[in-house]
């Protein structure tokens, strides 16, 4: 069939570009093969509506020690009272938050989208869905984090039931403890969107949400974590009830048993090597902030140490916008993202001030502060067109060329296989 040999060669270029270049959008990871490997099983194909031990259909007895070991794991790798592991994306699980945790025309305070929150926290998406108000945090840009003092103010007056925090550009904790405080005052509840993070704060290398008192945490699993393309919810006992029966029947029929397996196996991996894989992130991340503002990037967070998450921000105002830079970085097999940042206008989008880096896929594959150092010199090197580009690209694949293996997993293996190789390969 023509098309099927389109198709496959299409799967096949992505692949192949993917090996040739230096990937550092900051929500993406590489998997190993034992979780893909899950993916193409049988479980892929079944149905197992409702909760272990008590599902819609029969033949579930071995999926429900699949989802036995998922929560377990779960629950012992954040130290929670209860997990719910079924959500099959972070936005599901939000919306899943805001029906277990909200009325319809109530008000929520979030991070805007420019001060680095989810576009589900706000009233286009996942939040607007449930029909809440949303209103926004002020936000200390020079601190890259909520004020404190004038939310409280505005918190008073305004009663919001709902405080959410978490970020798709969280470059430091935020203040969970003194948001949780407020909340206590005023009968409001804590939600934390850890998608980012979540793979360090598995790590210990990151605030944990609960422990400092957040009521319920939301995450994707594939970002920092080492899972598929899934999500997971945390919270207390006394929400374990009202997330549950949000998530199902609420938000899921279907939830995807080829990529919970897999996300099993991901829990494992992270038990075993999340420790060293979150430090070693972090590391990377200030490492390269670090060259990049020797080098004369305006990298955000200066007076802060820069960041203390796996991810970098430079305002690129000044060398044409985060979508030119976005572009050029491109031409030379450099994959980022532009990003808003907290004094652009929402409606900037199209050319924005920044760009935004993360480490853990790069981390992912072994590299160390040495490399970090390189990217970021290829990194100047190509914005200011101080180099061919052919040059460039040329070093961007020398330097990937010795990162194409997946680390921090029980047996290492080649990063970028097409599929029939994965399925035949005997790991
Ligand atoms: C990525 C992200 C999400 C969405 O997760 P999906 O799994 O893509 O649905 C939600 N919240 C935050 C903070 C994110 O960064």
């Amino acid at each position: 069939m023509d098309e099927l040999n389109i198709l496959l060669n299409q799967i096949k270029a992505h692949t192949e570009f993917y090996k040739n270049s230096i990937p550092l959008i900051a929500s993406e990871n590489l998997t190993s093969l034992s979780v893909r490997r899950c993916y193409v099983s049988d479980l892929g194909h079944r149905y197992a509506e409702g909760k272990v031990g008590g599902r819609f259909y029969q033949g579930c007895e071995f999926v429900d020690e699949i989802e036995k070991m998922a929560i377990k794991l779960t629950k012992e790798i954040f130290e929670v009272e209860h997990a719910n592991v079924q959500p099959i994306s972070g936005v599901v699980a939000n919306i899943a938050a805001f029906f277990a945790l909200t009325k319809p025309n109530d008000k929520i305070m979030s991070i805007s989208v420019p001060c680095g929150g989810h576009i589900s926290h706000d009233k286009y998406s996942a939040a607007g869905i449930r029909g809440l108000e949303v209103l926004h945090y002020p936000f200390d840009n020079d601190a890259m984090n909520i004020d404190v003092d004038k939310t409280r103010s505005i918190a008073l007056k305004e009663k919001p039931k709902l405080f959410v925090l978490g970020s798709s550009l969280i470059l430091f904790p935020q203040p969970v403890k003194e948001i949780a405080e407020l909340a206590e005052e005023i009968g409001a509840n804590v939600l934390y969107d850890a998608s980012h993070v979540l793979g360090l704060i598995a790590g210990k290398a990151f605030q944990h949400p609960i422990k400092e008192g957040a009521d319920v945490v939301t995450a994707s699993t594939h970002k920092t974590f080492f899972g598929p393309q899934r999500a997971i919810i945390l919270c207390k006992n006394e929400f374990a009830q009202a997330v549950d029966k949000a998530v199902f029947p609420g938000v899921v029929s279907n939830h995807h048993l080829n990529t919970l397996a897999g996300y099993v196996v991901a829990a494992l991996e992270m038990k075993e090597f999340g420790k060293e894989y979150a430090n070693q992130v972090v590391r990377n991340a200030k490492k390269l902030a670090e060259r990049m503002y020797e080098l004369g990037f305006n990298v955000v967070g200066e007076d802060l140490g820069f960041t203390k998450s796996h991810q970098v921000a430079a305002d690129v105002s000044k060398l044409g916008g985060g979508a030119k830079v976005a572009k050029k970085l491109e031409e030379v097999n450099i994959v980022l993202n532009k990003n808003l940042l907290p004094w652009d206008d929402v409606s900037k989008t199209s050319n924005p001030s920044g760009i935004r880096i993360g480490v853990q896929e790069v981390t992912k594959l072994g590299m160390k502060e040495e490399e970090m150092k390189i990217l970021a010199e290829i990194m100047w090197n190509a914005v200011n067109e101080l180099k061919e580009v052919s040059k460039l690209r040329e070093e961007v694949r020398e330097l990937k060329s010795r990162f194409d293996v997946i680390k921090y997993t029980f047996e290492e293996h080649p990063a970028y296989l097409f599929p029939e190789v994965a399925l035949n390969a005997n790991l």
